[in-house]
């Protein structure tokens, strides 16, 4: 199956689930990337997955997949797992600044 259905049926999921809201800062999300490569503007989401592939998280896994703000995705960098949240948990923290 071609990856742009997989992420697609995935993101018809989590927008059930989830909302169309960032999972990290609660933002709301205006645009879901479908197809698309590149940079992301800050309306864009992502999805990001909750427990990295490369630390045996399922990668079409909808429990393991939440939608992110391109935000907090670029905050969060290469950082993974308990790293990650830490970041994130300061960005949440911080919030209200910006032109959020
Ligand atoms: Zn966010």
């Amino acid at each position: 199956m071609r990856t742009w259905i997989v992420r697609r049926k995935l993101f018809d999921r989590i927008k059930r689930t989830q909302g169309m809201r960032c999972h990290w800062c609660k933002c709301q999300i205006k645009r879901i990337p479908l197809g698309y490569r590149g940079a992301l503007d800050d309306d864009h989401a992502t999805l990001e997955h909750l427990t990295p592939i490369m630390e045996g998280g399922a990668k079409y896994n909808r429990r393991n997949i939440v939608l992110a703000c391109n935000r907090c995705n670029n905050a969060r960098g290469g950082a993974t797992g308990r790293k990650s949240a830490e970041r994130l948990a300061a960005i949440r923290s911080t919030k209200g600044g910006g032109d959020g």
